[in-house]
């Protein structure tokens, strides 16, 4: 259902025909590692998530998974080398 309080028009898991269930009733704001990303909504001078209900949650953890803001590291085996087995794999298939 389309939320009808902090983000109106955007489609929420947590809105239904008696109002918003998320605990306390509306999103939480975003926290500070939240500016700069493409999700943040602003409505009444409040900055919310587009997408999670309670951004400090995301980055609880670590970083928050769906940020746009935050590039995510290469993986890396820390020493620098390349597997030869996936190399050669990749050469195989020409890529
Ligand atoms: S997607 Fe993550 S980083 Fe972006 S506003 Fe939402 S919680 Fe914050």
């Amino acid at each position: 259902m389309h939320c009808a309080s902090v983000k109106p028009g955007v489609d929420c898991v947590f809105m239904n025909k008696k109002g918003c269930s998320f605990n306390g009733g509306k999103c939480r704001t975003i926290v500070e590692s939240c500016e700069g990303c493409d999700r943040v909504l602003i409505w009444e001078e409040a900055s919310y998530c587009g997408s999670f209900p309670d951004p400090a949650a995301k980055w609880r953890q670590g970083h928050c998974n769906l940020a746009t803001h935050v590039k995510k590291e290469k993986k890396d085996n820390g020493n620098g080398k390349i597997n030869p087995l996936k190399a050669s794999k990749r050469k195989a298939a020409g890529r």
